[in-house]
């Protein structure tokens, strides 16, 4: 499977939603497209998406043991209403047990170094094993979320986890999410009615005005540079030095 990616992004550029995710299913093989979703609004949309199109769609999540109880709420909602598996990934208790006994609970509000050291090893490392098998890892990633993102493409190679990433959302503004999940009924986190434009690990997360943008208030006492948790790193850019995977089908 060699995919020419500029090729690729030309022909879905324009494309809807759901003709890319049905592009991908008849592109890659159905068990190794992987929907990530951290149960915000976008992940939302995909999972309903994938739910009304798709046959037990390979849907998974991370728990990093820090999330809102609100977070836990809206996934078992989306369980109960769809009948989709939500398959879990779980930091591992070793690395959560060193980190916690050499810094502290709340480590990542005293320096970068440390908040990035729980994030690899809460949502970092957990993902690693969640793509290990995958051929298109597929997130509800946006354009307009950031400007880190304003580059992203439809359809990229993630060298970190040797398969393509796959953005259906890639054009949708934050209206579009919203509409989508009011006219369809969506369920979601009501954290986003109190102010909450996304909504990650609890102690990082706080509400936000639009005028600071999107992203405001996740690690809001770090600079725009510094944010990132690590899981989206390559985005923006199709990689260069290698384009395609190691496997094939
Ligand atoms: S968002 Fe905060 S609590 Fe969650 S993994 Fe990152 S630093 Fe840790």
């Amino acid at each position: 499977m060699k995919l020419n990616l500029e090729k690729t992004n030309k022909e879905l550029e324009g494309k809807t939603a759901l003709d890319i995710i049905k592009w991908a299913y008849r592109t890659f093989e159905h068990d190794f497209i992987k929907l990530s979703t951290s149960f915000g609004a976008e992940g939302m949309v995909l999972v309903h998406m994938f739910a009304n199109i798709v046959d037990s769609p390979k849907i998974f999540t991370i728990d990093t043991g820090r999330l809102f109880q609100s977070t836990y709420e809206v996934w078992q909602e989306l369980i109960d209403k769809y009948g989709v598996e939500i398959e879990t990934y779980y930091p591992d208790a070793n690395d959560i047990a060193e980190l916690v006994s050499k810094t502290g609970p709340n480590l990542f509000y005293k320096n970068v170094e440390n908040r990035k050291k729980c994030c690899y090893v809460r949502k970092v490392k957990p993902l690693k094993k969640a793509l290990d098998d995958a051929q298109a890892w597929v997130s509800g990633l946006r354009r307009s979320q950031t400007e880190s993102r304003e580059d992203i493409q439809i359809v990229s190679f993630n060298e970190t986890h040797d398969c393509y990433k796959i953005a259906p959302l890639v054009n949708w503004t934050e209206a579009d999410v919203w509409e989508y999940i009011r006219n369809n009924a969506v369920p979601y986190d009501k954290h986003h009615d109190r102010g909450y434009f996304t909504i990650g690990c609890e102690p990082c997360t706080r509400p936000s005005r639009p005028a600071e943008g999107l992203r405001a208030g996740r690690w809001w006492w770090e600079t725009e540079e510094q944010k990132e948790c690590g899981l989206h790193i390559e985005d923006g850019k199709i990689i260069k030095k290698k384009q395609n995977p190691s496997w094939t089908i």
